[in-house]
């Protein structure tokens, strides 16, 4: 194995807690960070639409002032449909310093009721990745081209070259990132983890030749799972990437809380 990748990943950018269907409370997870050696930890509890978060932002920005640990107030938004709708608004979106969006089970023309065609279903796939990559409240998509699971199917070495650039030319554009996420590999069960990575590592190519950025998390659903970044580790080395090509969640973490002390964010 290549061992010219980063030795260790500073921040992990997406972890829930029970606020949403995570296991273990947010104090929890931030222990669970400092012990790890992380410096930067976001929370990214799912975010259905229309539920207030400015309390869970305070008891996330008291949890932050209490530990030597970064901890980035963010939401796991899904993508509505095939326009790249996200369930997250403009006004919510300030509240936070950091977006996931993703596709889920409730992706209208993606997660339900796809198109009859794979040629339906993927230029939904291409809309709604592109859609959400242009709202500005949108900071990376989360495990993209998760697709493995949902009642239409779609594995990495299906994924047409030219989408792809035009996905990746689309993020670059607009600055929003691609996710490596740790557990990536559970969204398609009909590959092994072999298979899975020699999948990836083309699509993650296009996306670094396009110049997208990337950024690294768990997806942890429990705090013992805070930091797993291994696998990740094991695609940027397979891939060719190091840590010029990840974000540095710390810098915009800080750069986000002057944008809001200024009421600048997403003005
Ligand atoms: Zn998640």
């Amino acid at each position: 194995m290549p061992t010219h990748g980063p030795k260790r990943l500073p921040y992990d950018a997406h972890v829930h807690t029970t606020n949403s269907d995570g296991h273990n409370p947010l104090a929890s997870c931030v222990r669970a960070a400092e012990a790890v050696g992380l410096s930067c930890v976001a929370i990214t509890d799912h975010y259905w639409g229309g539920e207030p978060l400015a309390e869970w932002v305070k008891a996330i920005a008291q949890a932050d002032a209490a530990s030597p640990v970064t901890v980035v107030p963010g939401v796991e938004a899904v993508i509505s449909d095939a326009s790249g709708r996200v369930s997250i608004d403009r006004e919510q979106g300030q509240l936070v310093r950091w977006v996931l969006a993703d596709f889920g089970a409730r992706t209208e023309g993606i997660g339900i009721n796809p198109p009859a065609t794979i040629e339906g279903f993927l230029h939904n796939v291409e809309t709604a990745m592109c859609g959400a990559a242009r709202n500005p409240v949108v900071d990376a998509i989360a495990h993209p081209f998760n697709l493995g699971r949902f009642p239409a199917r779609a594995n990495p070495e299906d994924l047409p070259r030219d989408l792809l650039v035009r996905v990746a030319d689309t993020m670059a554009a607009n600055g929003c990132s691609y996710e490596i996420m740790n557990q990536a590999f559970w969204w398609h069960p009909d590959l092994s983890v072999v298979e899975y990575v020699a999948q990836i590592v083309p699509v993650l190519h296009v996306f670094a030749d396009a110049g997208v950025n990337f950024v690294v998390g768990s997806d942890a659903h429990s705090c013992g799972a805070v930091g797993n970044l291994g696998f990740c580790k094991r695609l940027m080395d397979a891939a060719g990437l190091g840590m010029e090509h990840l974000i540095d969640l710390q810098e915009l973490n800080d750069r986000r809380r002057r944008e809001q002390a200024r009421g600048q964010r997403l003005a």
